[in-house]
């Protein structure tokens, strides 16, 4: 079968493979979509020190059951979708139910080979922890990929409490930051605004996700202000990874506003500045978002088939595995909203 495999940093290659063979409580799968985000981008650019090459990258799974003889409950030709972070489901975090930040956490195409590949395994960790989710009738094996971002948007929103009524500002227009959009949309934002630094993609996005406003400029903060008379947002996700932008957002919120850092970033230039008294005085909340638990990801899933969050049209570009690196290079150059991968 075909593969394409990460063998360091700027190397990944297109390569044949031997099928997998699933072992004791283990799943194959037949791979029919696997999407690329951002984190490919950078793992293709830097390696990824959890990842020791060489391996098969591509965390936003879904396919076709092929082989289940050691897994009891599933079955050949059974349609599914593939969580991307493991967590261990027994350390103390996971017994408390806060399956994202298990510090045992492993990720598929980092510890164990991914999805762009024709055929892949299901760890039997995946199975322990429900990380192997039906995809419902009505929702494409495509769609059903993007339910993993989608499980960590969902995530970064519950940590938001974004609810009824509340303006939400999202800063950034890629795929995460129009994902977030359309969940806040679902769970009864009144206005949506989205920010970014390039108006190319903004416009992009904006057309497909219609907020209340898009938002582009040095004064992006000014701006905010001016459309919620001067209140501020009751919500704002930074979705990039951008210092600066986590400095507006914490300029850009109302009172007992939230904001989450959903985007992390650069581990060379993390730190930001911070007025304290801004958030002292205006009882601001400010949430991190760390990938998702299985549970997200059943969750996401629904989102997509009740069609509260639909995903279809943010699928900009269809490629064949051998095109894997295009994809990525779609993806990095910001040209996409969403890339998927058909191997
Ligand atoms: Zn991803
Ligand atoms: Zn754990």
């Amino acid at each position: 079968m075909k593969v394409a495999r990460f063998h360091a940093p700027g190397d990944i290659r297109i390569e044949e493979a031997p099928e997998p063979v699933a072992g004791p409580g283990e799943v194959k799968i037949r791979v029919r979509n696997c999407s690329t985000c951002g984190t490919d981008a950078k793992i293709y650019k830097h390696g990824h020190h959890h990842i020791r090459p060489p391996r098969v990258m591509g965390h936003e799974i879904a396919g076709e059951v092929v082989e289940a003889a050691g897994a009891e409950g599933w079955a050949p030709g059974d349609r599914v979708q593939v969580i991307a972070a493991i967590p261990c489901g027994a350390c103390g975090e996971c017994r408390r139910g806060r399956m994202t930040v298990c510090p045992n956490q492993e990720s598929m195409g980092y510890h164990y080979d991914g999805g762009f590949a024709e055929y892949m395994v299901v760890p039997a960790k995946v199975l322990a922890v429900d990380g192997l989710n039906r995809v419902p009738d009505g929702v494409g094996f495509a769609e059903a990929s993007v339910a993993e971002p989608l499980a960590c948007v969902l995530n970064g929103q519950e940590l938001a409490r974004v609810g009824d009524g509340d303006d939400v500002v999202v800063m950034g227009s890629g795929p995460i930051g129009c994902l977030h959009v359309r969940l806040a949309r679902s769970r009864g934002a009144a206005r949506v605004f989205l920010v970014d630094v390039n108006a190319g993609r903004l416009e992009m996005a904006a057309g497909l996700v219609r907020p209340d406003a898009a938002v582009h400029g040095e004064d992006v903060v000014e701006q905010v202000l001016k459309l919620t008379d001067g209140r501020g947002a009751d919500v704002v996700v930074t979705a990039a990874a951008s210092g600066a932008a986590q400095e507006q957002a914490l300029r850009m919120a109302a009172r007992q506003g939230r904001i989450s850092f959903f985007g992390g970033l650069p581990k060379d230039n993390p730190v930001i500045r911070c007025d304290s008294n801004l958030v002292h005085y205006r009882e601001l909340t400010i949430v991190g978002a760390n990938g998702s638990s299985p549970a997200h990801n059943a969750r996401a899933l629904r989102l997509i088939a009740d069609g509260a969050v639909p995903v279809s049209d943010l699928i900009t570009h269809r490629l064949p595995l051998s095109q894997v690196l295009e994809g990525i290079g779609i993806v990095s150059r910001g040209e996409a909203i969403k890339v998927t991968v058909e191997p």
